[in-house]
């Protein structure tokens, strides 16, 4: 979608900094760090939300993330979990419509990060 900013990051038109890829998904860095290391994953496929995927994509997404969330979490010792979130239309706080998974890492203590 031309005027998608996840579409832009997908064609590197806009600049992100990437944790991993494929020709099925891109990760990067959430612009907005809720923790340190907070990864989006998004499929590079146009997909609005949860609603739209077909099982084909939608197995080959979500085979990645829990991939994705490990790389993530060896990337530093101190990750000691994760939350993975995904917020689907505007009343579900959907921000951008371009489906993506939020890997958002928790350190030893919450409230480092309130
Ligand atoms: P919310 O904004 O409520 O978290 P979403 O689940 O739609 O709603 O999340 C969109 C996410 O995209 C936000 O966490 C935001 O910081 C992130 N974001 C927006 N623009 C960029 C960008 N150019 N690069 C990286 N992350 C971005």
């Amino acid at each position: 979608m031309k005027d998608c900013i996840f579409c832009k990051i997908v064609r590197n038109e806009i600049p992100s900094y990437t944790v991993y890829e494929d020709d099925i998904v891109k990760a990067f860095l959430d612009i907005s760090q809720g923790t340190p290391g907070h990864t989006l994953v998004i499929p590079k496929k146009h997909i609005a939300n949860i609603f739209d995927y077909d099982e084909e994509l939608a197995s080959a997404v979500f085979d990645r993330i829990p991939k994705i969330a490990r790389a993530v979490k060896a990337s530093n010792p101190d990750i000691k979990g994760m939350n993975i979130l995904n917020n689907n239309g505007q009343v579900a706080y959907q921000s951008v419509f371009h489906s993506h998974f939020h890997l958002v890492p928790r350190y030893t203590s919450n409230d480092d990060f309130k």
